[in-house]
């Protein structure tokens, strides 16, 4: 396989250029082999993405540690003990069984488990996410309490995958909304993590802190 190299590093450049200094760039490697993070690791780039644990196992225990990994993929709860221990942000907390799942294995790890909850704002029925409803219903609970070891740290989204950007930009609306009317209710609920490769634009506009971008930095990816 060919990889251009000089490409990863231009491209994490230019973003870091274009993106202002409070919206973190977090760099999808999904599917990328080590050498493309490396790479990336030359130009600066400290955070990635990756969206299966067995993979980001791997990546870890090969890689520097000094790499903030996020955990961006739907989890499941029999994985959660594989990454509780290094994970930096597990981006996609969408039910209430996986915070319990979480909350308990990072007891265990005798951590605090930095999370994002993932709100569903696309149409895409596809897509993972909590509703308002079970929104609701996790904001109900005693969160330092009933969740001691669990540090609840912001909002994730994504958003349908059109290119109708009033689509995009009503959704990213909605989510900082919700986010902004959460964090009124917990300490160090600051981060909002949208927008991706094709509406990064929109999501820094609408309120992003973090944007999760792999194909314009890797190019596309092979399955
Ligand atoms: C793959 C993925 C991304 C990156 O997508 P690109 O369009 O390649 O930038 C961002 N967020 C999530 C949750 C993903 O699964």
């Amino acid at each position: 396989m060919s990889f251009d190299m000089d490409f990863i590093k231009q491209k994490i450049a230019a973003l870091k250029k274009e993106i202002p200094s409070h919206v973190k760039l977090i760099a999808v490697s999904k599917t990328k082999p080590n050498e493309a993070i490396s790479e990336a690791m030359e130009a600066g780039q400290l955070d990635f993405g990756e969206n299966k644990v067995q993979e980001l196992q791997q990546k870890f225990e090969t890689l520097p540690k000094e790499i903030n990994w996020h955990y961006i993929g739907h989890l499941q709860r029999n994985k959660v003990k594989y990454l509780v221990d290094f994970v930096h942000l597990i981006h996609g907390v969408d039910s209430l069984k996986l915070l319990k799942e979480i909350n308990k294995r990072g007891e265990k790890a005798n951590r605090k488990v930095p999370i994002l909850l993932q709100m569903h704002i696309a149409e895409e029925s596809t897509k993972f996410g909590l509703d308002q409803k079970e929104l609701e219903e996790i904001l109900n609970f005693d969160l330092d309490k009933d969740f001691p070891n669990i540090a609840f740290r912001g909002m994730m989204g994504m958003a349908t995958n059109t290119e109708n950007k009033t689509q995009v930009t009503k959704e990213f609306k909605g989510i900082r909304k919700t986010f902004e009317e959460t964090a009124k209710q917990i300490d160090g609920f600051t981060e909002l993590s949208i927008g991706m490769t094709n509406d990064y634009k929109i999501a820094i506009d609408e309120g992003a802190t973090m944007i999760r971008i792999g194909s314009a930095i890797f190019g596309e990816r092979n399955y």
